[in-house]
Formats: C-alpha cells, structure tokens, sequence
C-alpha cells in the first residue's frame, strides 16, 4: 500500500507519517515546503518532494503532480486551516472520494474506513470510502511521530508553476496581544458572556498576566462583540492545555468540543446549573466580579 502525506505544519506532518510508515511500511512520500521541512521528514524514511513555495495553488498542483506520479492508495492532508481548504479541492479535481477530521483511518476491502467526530464531538461518525486514492484531512495529535530512521529518505525537488492567482490582498492586520498562539497553549483563561463590558476583560488578563497564560473566550465574544479575535470550540480553536479556566462560560456542547482535551478544568461560574460545571474538576460557584479579583490576588500573593 502506498500512502502520501502533506501538512505546512512539521509536527502535524511528522504525526501523518508516522501512521502512514505503520499503514505502508515502505511506500511512504511526503510534499514539503523547504529545506528544512524537507530534511526533518527525510530523516524518518520517507521520500520527500520539495517544494519552495508553500502557496495553496502551488501545494494543490504538487500534490496532484505525485498522487499521477506515486499512484497512492490513501492521501493523508493535516486538518488545519490551509488543509481543509486544500484536501477537498484535490479530492474535486480527481473525483476522489474524501473525509475530513479523521483521527481514525483503517484499511479496509477496496479502500479505508474512518473515524471522525460529529455533533461537538458527542458522536463517532464511522464511513467508508472506497477508491483510489482516498483523500482524507487529519486532525492534530490523532497519531505518534514516527522515530528517526536509520535510511534517510530520497528528497527529490519539485518543480511546479502555477498561473497566477486571482486572489487579491485587499490588507494585512496585526493580531491583538493575547489572542495568538491558544493551541499550543499550556494555560489558558477564557472569557464568556458573563463579562458585561469589554473594559471588564481586565480582569481576565490580570489573572493570564499572573498565570502566564493566553487568552480564549466563547463565540460570542469574539464573533458577535469582537472584544477578541479567536474563539475555543467546535468551530474556532480546539485546545488542549494543562489548565483551562473557563469565566462566566456556560458551556454548550459547541465550547465543550473545543476544550475537551484539557487536563483540567476550571469553572467560575455564578450559576450552579450551568453545564460548564459538570465538564470541570474545580468548580466556583460565584460571580467573575468578585472571584476574579480574589484569585488575582492570591495566587499573586503565593507567587510572591
Ligand atoms: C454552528 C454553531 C457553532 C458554534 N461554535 C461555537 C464555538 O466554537 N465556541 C463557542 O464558545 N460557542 C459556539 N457556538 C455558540 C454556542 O452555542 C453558545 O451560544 C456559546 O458557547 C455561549 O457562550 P457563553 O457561554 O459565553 O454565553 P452564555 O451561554 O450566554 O453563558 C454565559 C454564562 O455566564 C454566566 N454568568 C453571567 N454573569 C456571570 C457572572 N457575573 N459571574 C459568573 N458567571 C456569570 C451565566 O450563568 C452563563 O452560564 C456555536 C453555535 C453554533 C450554532
């Protein structure tokens, strides 16, 4: 069997090579963006195609360069953002079948079975496709990053030209302070709908400034008041750190999916109904206007 696997992200790819060097063994080839992407993939085995420019279009022609030139049975592509856009359009161009967020992929009679999460993560949706090649996108952290192997994989230039693209940059923002970097995040306090006023967020980043950690919030916060940039759950960011404080969140099934691989939970939130509750290992039942502060204060006290 014969697999091939692409993410503009190492870790994510190193992880898809490592299920594709258990699927295949042998038979293993990877796109890369650059020398240094190129060189950490050869070092695991695989045959790499390097690529220099990492542009969607360039990414989608070089996968469909290898997929004639390889002729794989299963397409793995990294669900991140880029990934999603990517992994559909190439499944398009071959009338091939296709599955996204998998973080379960068997072989099976005539083409792959998989496993993916539906409703916010409540259930396992289970297909099959059927084909050649399967196209299927891979959610972060589904597997293990292979070992370094004692053969270095082949690196073999790519050269790919595309005509140009029809997409404008109309401008370029800077992200606000404090809303980047949440996936990778060991701690994060997340604001809901139970902060009144933006200027309220002070709190929050009182308690992220002692705790060293980023800022998240719920939907609304970020896609109806705009008082953040980036959003945790089943539809913004996924997160999964050592501490997650959730602050006036109620948590609904959609903010649940996103925080689920949290080690551990913190809820403060002053309705002792709220959903939010039963996801967490600590719970405060209290108002954010006097635990934030409290918290602030103490843990400031304890780290001197
Ligand atoms: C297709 C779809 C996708 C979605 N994706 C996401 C997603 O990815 N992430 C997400 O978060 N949501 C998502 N949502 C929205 C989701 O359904 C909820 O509306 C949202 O999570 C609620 O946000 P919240 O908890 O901040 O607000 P609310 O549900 O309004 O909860 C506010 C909470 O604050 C508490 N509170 C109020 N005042 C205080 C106080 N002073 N002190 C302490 N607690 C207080 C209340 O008791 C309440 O529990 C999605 C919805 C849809 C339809």
């Amino acid at each position: 069997m014969k697999t091939l696997v692409y993410s503009e992200n190492t870790e994510l790819s190193l992880q898809l090579l490592g299920k594709a060097l258990q699927l295949s063994g042998v038979g293993v080839s990877v796109i890369a963006v650059g020398s240094t992407q190129a060189e950490a993939l050869a070092k695991c085995g695989a045959k790499v195609y390097a690529v220099k420019d990492g542009a969607t279009d360039v990414i989608r022609a070089a996968l469909l360069k290898v997929i004639t030139v390889e002729s794989p049975d299963l397409v793995m592509v990294g669900s991140t953002k880029r990934g999603r856009e990517l992994a559909p359009r190439v499944a398009a161009a071959l009338n091939a079948g296709y599955s996204g967020d998998c973080y379960d992929i068997q072989p099976t009679d005539g083409g792959f079975t998989t496993r993916r999460l539906t409703y916010g993560g409540a259930v396992v949706a289970t297909g099959t496709i059927k084909g050649k090649p399967v196209i299927v996108g891979v959610p972060a952290r589904s597997f293990q990053k292979p070992e370094a192997q004692g053969t270095r994989g082949e690196i073999v230039e790519l050269e790919i030209t595309v005509p140009a693209s029809r997409i404008r940059v109309v401008e370029t923002r800077t992200k606000r302070a404090g809303d980047a970097g949440l996936e990778n995040a060991k701690i994060i306090v997340s604001a809901g709908r139970g902060f009144k006023k933006r200027e309220d967020l002070k709190l929050l980043e009182d308690l992220a400034a002692v705790l060293d950690a980023k800022m998240g919030c719920s939907r609304p916060v970020s896609a109806d008041l705009g008082w953040m940039d980036q959003w945790v759950g089943i539809s913004g960011k996924k997160v999964a750190p050592r501490l997650y404080v959730a602050c006036g969140i109620s948590g609904t099934i959609q903010h649940a999916a996103g925080i689920r691989d949290s080690q551990t939970i913190v809820s403060i939130n002053i309705d002792e109904s709220a959903g939010i509750h039963e996801l967490s290992d600590y719970s405060i039942v209290g108002d954010i206007y006097a635990v934030l502060p409290a918290l602030t204060r103490a843990l400031r006290e304890r780290t001197g």
